[in-house]
């Protein structure tokens, strides 16, 4: 693996070996700039010459480089798979395909989500580059949730894309051949899928070196190691990601893969993109919000401001779910279905047609089923996993780090045990503040089963 497959745009290679030299990094900076300059897609969308064009490191994600680059024109969003992971440096290889099925999946998804993803403009596969619509001035929702701003448009936005999304891809919308034929392409989207299987299924019920935990937090990690009951749930959602390609997921999508501005929300970094149960990526959004949720009282403010902040996060978790539920199903009821998964040939009479309707608020149903156990696994790997969040990592107190921590845990647990209390959105929300003063012993919160 050698600097020269790092390609032309980035500059990784060279944080991933320390400083840089001036020489070197002037270099670089002209291989990048003939690198964009021979592109027509960015060449046309710029305007001007190279010499004139504005390029910014943007790349704050773990993966890959990004740049924002600005000409007389206009700008463009260029990011860059390398062949390893960005933040980990040349240790860690990652397969830099990851590139192709991102642009696939955003080509993919592209004509039902409309407006709310970054227009992509252009993949260059020699490259492992994507070239898209820059969003400015938008800011990751994560960043503007952890400052305690609120961005009350974005839940109902997400929802709408999630929708989309699934009922498109999903046996509902399109006949079996259209959607095996994609099944078949993301299936070959191994290597992201290995980071999921291992560090959001596998790692946080196991020791493994990679595995950060706040220490006064070791006694819920042993909890989660040993218990059979939890981690055979564990075994059926892993199942359920591996087994059960309903529609086609983000893969990724957590208030970090979304962009927003007051009014506008896109969903970007589609390459964990995958076939699997649509609830999965409807739970993981859910799950950051429920520990911004737990996270926000140890930040500075008031009391007064922790509860509005809680009061409007847990709003924004209701409106998420419920607008998802009800754009999926109005989507559905207005669909030419040309899917083979439910023919309306079969409920074409009026006693047909009823129980249709009554089919499909199963189908959510189970979809909710399945929302609430992924959320539970999203949380708990991002508290006792490998990558934590820095909603938690901001709180400088290790103690009341772990406090908050040990509610989300506490609450994680019983979705994963006790699904029946969790389903309906309201029942998930009332039992926020439950869990909130669980504590560091994992016996003592524990519910009777
Ligand atoms: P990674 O796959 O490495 O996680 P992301 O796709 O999350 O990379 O992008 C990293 C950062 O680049 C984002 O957090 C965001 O700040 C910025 N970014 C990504 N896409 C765009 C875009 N289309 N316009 C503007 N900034 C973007
Ligand atoms: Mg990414």
């Amino acid at each position: 693996m050698s600097a020269a497959h790092a390609g032309p745009v980035s500059e990784s290679v060279s944080h991933a070996r320390g400083p840089v030299s001036e020489s070197e990094s002037h270099a670089r900076r002209a291989r990048r700039a003939a690198y964009l300059e021979s592109a027509s897609s960015i060449r046309d969308a710029l305007g001007g010459d190279s010499g004139s064009w504005r390029v910014r490191d943007v790349a704050d994600g773990n993966l890959n480089s990004v740049f924002l680059v600005d000409g007389p024109n206009g700008g463009v969003c260029v990011k860059q798979a390398l062949p390893f992971v960005r933040v980990a440096g040349e240790s860690w290889p990652l397969d830099i395909n990851r590139a192709f099925f991102e642009a696939s999946y955003a080509a993919r998804v592209a004509p039902d989500v409309g407006g709310l993803a970054p227009a992509l403009h252009h993949y260059d596969p020699d490259h492992f580059v994507i070239v898209m619509e820059k969003l400015e001035p938008h800011v990751i929702l994560w960043k503007g949730l952890i400052a305690g701003q609120r961005f009350p448009r974005a839940p109902a936005h997400v929802a709408e894309y999630v929708a989309q999304a699934a009922f498109h891809t999903s046996d509902l919308a399109i006949p079996f051949e259209r959607k095996f034929a994609d099944v078949a392409l993301f299936a070959k989207n191994v290597a992201l899928q290995r980071i999921t299987v291992d560090l959001v299924f596998t790692d946080p019920y196991v020791e493994v070196w990679r595995n950060k935990v706040t220490p006064p937090l070791e006694a819920w990690a042993a909890a989660l190691r040993s218990d059979n009951a939890l981690k055979s749930t564990v075994a059926c959602l892993r199942l359920a990601y591996l087994n059960k390609p309903q529609s086609l997921l983000h893969g990724d999508l957590h208030s970090c893969s979304v962009m927003v501005t007051a009014d506008d929300t896109r969903v970007i970094d589609g390459e964990f993109a995958w076939y699997g149960p649509t609830g999965f990526d409807v739970g993981n959004f859910l799950a950051h919000y429920v520990m911004a949720w737990y996270a926000q009282s140890n930040h500075p403010g008031s009391r007064d401001d922790h509860d509005a902040f809680r009061a409007a996060i847990a709003a924004d978790i209701a409106n998420f779910w419920l607008t998802f539920r009800r754009r999926f199903l109005e989507i559905w009821r207005d669909s030419e279905s040309t899917g083979d998964g439910v023919p309306a040939s079969h409920f074409a009479d009026a006693a047909g047609r009823a129980r249709l309707e009554a089919f499909r608020h199963s189908y959510l149903k189970a979809i909710f089923r399945d929302a609430v156990g992924f959320m539970a696994i999203k949380i708990i790997r991002r508290i006792v996993g490998f990558a934590q969040i820095a909603d938690f990592l901001a709180i400088d107190d290790e103690a009341r780090r772990a406090e908050a921590e040990a509610g989300a845990l506490a609450f994680a647990r019983s979705l994963l045990l006790q699904p029946d209390r969790f389903a309906e959105i309201e029942s998930v929300v009332a039992a926020l503040p439950t869990f909130e003063a669980a504590g560091l012993d994992p016996n003592k919160s524990r519910a009777p089963r």
